[in-house]
């Protein structure tokens, strides 16, 4: 008899990159689909990263090159870390990988361990749990309310510590929610997580897409925690490069050391030539990381006002960061449709699929059954359409 791993057998497919995938197919079909699904800005990479990429190719960096990295991709991380967050990092103390995802896995299955407890709290990216998972420690959702802007508090977090907690997973500005945790939740956040000796994974990957004042880093406003934390961040937002895979993590060298040869066991470096693009993406000039968050604040006002005319969704929160939009779809739950009833947010975007040829991402897998996930990562005139298409078939729903 063929069997699986326990874990892996136990794995739930990523939402985000499914429904992705799903619409990428219908497309290729011939439906004429549009895409809010996967968190993927529309822009091309810079002209000057690709150029540096070229020329990279051209050089021969096409060879292995360290597990962790080159060692000016390792300086430009550092430099970035100094330049954004004030925080003093030094190469033995920075990985990169093949995206932010591989980042978090290496760190996570590097520090924990069965027997441990993980907080996340949520709505939270879908795949926070699912790595925490693999690695045998147990997960510890903890939910925040949409009436209290999916903040969260200070005083629940002491409340959900049990003598097993040994880190938690911080995602600001968030993905699903938009929230951005302002930096007196922080500091207040930061008391109860040096008293529980938590380490701290701080994931801040979409920390230059945000519509209101930044905060300092979470380990600048309490330094204590960069002891045992890690920053983990990811190229593809902030330069429009997903594909190219370039994501990183900085921590203390015993955990990073841990990571990078966990990183040499199963993968190895990250594509050499990508890892030029990264150097000239993070020490370049910035100005497009500017430009692209200034659009998104755009479509932001733009993606607000249409969800807010929509019949049967609320948006409670205006998403202050990040590029999603967490409708709650509650209203909607319980109408029919020609497939049957709507049930939960999974369903909401099956019908949206379906019915508007809108891809959507249901909110289950987030932890939040009755909302679902809009990307505004697309062109204003894709948003406006998309809504249309979504107000039309909301009107066909049958009580
Ligand atoms: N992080 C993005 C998202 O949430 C990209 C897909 C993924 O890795 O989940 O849509």
């Amino acid at each position: 008899m063929l069997r699986l791993n326990r874990r892996v057998a136990a794995l739930k497919p990523s939402a985000t990159l499914a429904m992705e995938a799903r619409a990428g197919e219908l497309k290729q079909s011939g439906v004429d689909i549009i895409s809010l699904a996967a968190g993927e800005p529309d822009f091309d990479t810079p002209e000057r990263i690709k150029e540096a990429a070229r020329k990279a190719m051209a050089a021969g960096a096409t060879k292995y090159t360290p597990a962790a990295g080159i060692r000016e991709l390792k300086q430009a991380i550092c430099a970035k870390l100094k330049r954004d967050n004030g925080l003093d990092y030094k190469p033995t103390e920075v990985m990169a990988a093949a995206g932010g995802k591989q980042a978090i896995y290496n760190v996570v299955a590097s520090l924990f361990d069965e027997g441990d407890e993980v907080i996340i709290p949520t709505p939270a990216w879908v795949s926070f749990a699912e790595i925490v998972r693999l690695s045998g420690a147990e997960v510890k959702l903890l939910p925040t309310r949409e009436s209290d802007g999916f903040q969260l508090r200070a005083e629940e977090l002491k409340r959900a510590l049990t003598p097993k907690s040994r880190g938690i997973i911080l995602n600001s500005p968030c993905n699903p929610t938009g929230a951005v945790t302002s930096a007196e939740q922080l500091s207040e956040l930061a008391k109860v997580m040096v008293e529980a000796n938590l380490s701290v994974i701080f994931d801040g990957v979409y920390e230059h897409i945000i519509y209101v004042d930044r905060p300092p880093h979470l380990f600048a406003i309490e330094p204590r925690l960069k002891e045992t934390g890690i920053v983990v961040n990811s190229l593809s937002k902030t330069y429009a490069m997903t594909g190219w895979r370039v994501g990183f993590a900085a921590g203390p060298a015993e955990v990073i050391g841990a990571a990078s040869r966990l990183q040499g066991q199963n993968s190895g470096n990250p594509n050499s030539i990508a890892q030029a693009a990264a150097v000239e993406a993070l020490n370049g000039p910035q100005d497009e990381v500017r430009t692209m968050a200034e659009e998104f604040r755009a479509r932001n006002r733009l993606v607000v006002e249409r969800i807010r005319s929509l019949t049967g969704f609320k948006l409670v929160n205006v998403p202050e960061g990040a590029f999603y939009a967490f409708p709650n779809v509650s209203e909607l739950l319980g109408s029919k449709w020609p497939r049957g009833v709507l049930s939960d947010g999974n369903q909401v975007a099956e019908f949206l699929l379906e019915e508007a040829k809108v891809a959507v991402v249901g909110g289950n897998d987030f932890g939040a059954p009755e909302h679902v996930r809009m990307s505004y990562a697309t062109s204003r005139e894709n948003l406006e359409e998309a809504f249309k298409r979504i107000a039309n078939a909301v009107r066909k729903l049958k009580s």
